[in-house]
């Protein structure tokens, strides 16, 4: 039997009454587990298997497949929190999709920046606006796709002005643009926001502060690589778009009553 530390990225129903999940482990990157008859055996897994769970899993390893025996998750937090508040929730549903997208392999680092990135979730009562460019960014980075941002990843030349290329991997200097024509422009503030971002620590997230204009073309141009480094648009992000909107409606609505 092996154990392991693990958060819950995808869980799902399988036949009567078992559930398979997926779990980003701290020994073992991404592991599938066939937990049986979960649906039945509360007192053994309990809400364990709910999505972004932390877990202390017990498992047996199967011998030639890719889906092992889970024996017993021990909850290590359930991160209520998180769980009460609709933003918060989408949120991490969110990075649970994109760390399943990038990531296979074992990476401590990357474990506990998934651990800090949820606990600060669940206590930080103002959410930043840079939070989800943030946790994107340095998500990307962490996956080995951190993009060059201090002189064209091309060439290798410092430039005053500079396009965005997915493909190449960061900027780009106008000699370079015809390397990657489906480049996309990209300003000197997004530049030294995007990497700030990179360098700061989540919890002093607060202090950056950007403009509506600024912050639109940070999202824009780290979700256009993003996209490109998965191969399609994340499902959740729909969700946080709508979420946010509604919250910003029910806000609006709340102070407009007298
Ligand atoms: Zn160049």
């Amino acid at each position: 039997m092996e154990q392991t530390e693990g958060i819950v990225l995808r869980s799902f129903d399988v036949r009567e009454t078992s559930k398979l999940a997926v779990f980003y482990t701290r020994d073992f990157g991404v592991l599938k587990g066939l937990a049986k008859g979960a649906r039945k055996k509360q007192k053994y897994f309990g809400s364990s298997l709910e999505l972004f769970s932390y877990d202390y899993i017990s498992f047996y390893k199967s011998r030639n497949g890719e889906v092992h025996l889970i024996g017993k998750c021990e909850q290590k937090n359930f991160y209520a929190g998180i769980r009460e508040n609709i933003l918060k929730s989408t949120f991490a549903a969110y990075w649970m999709e994109i760390v399943q997208e990038l990531i296979r392999d074992k990476d401590e680092k990357l474990f506990d920046f998934l651990l800090s990135s949820l606990a600060y979730l669940e206590k930080e009562p103002v959410l930043s606006p840079l939070l989800l460019p943030f946790f994107e960014l340095n998500l990307l980075k962490l996956a080995g796709y951190g993009p060059v941002l201090n002189y064209c990843v091309s060439c290798k030349k410092e430039s005053d002005t500079y396009k965005f290329s997915p493909i190449l991997g960061g900027i780009i200097c106008p000699d370079c643009y015809h390397k990657d024509y489906r480049s996309i422009d990209i300003l000197p503030n997004t530049i030294t926001l995007m990497n700030l971002l990179t360098k700061t620590q989540m919890d002093k997230l607060s202090r950056i502060s950007a403009t509506p204009k600024l912050l639109g073309q940070v999202k824009g141009v780290i979700h256009y690589y993003l996209f490109h480094s998965i191969g399609k648009r994340p499902k959740m992000l729909r969700f946080i778009d709508e979420t946010i909107k509604e919250k910003i409606f029910a806000e609006v609505s709340s102070s407009t009553v007298p």
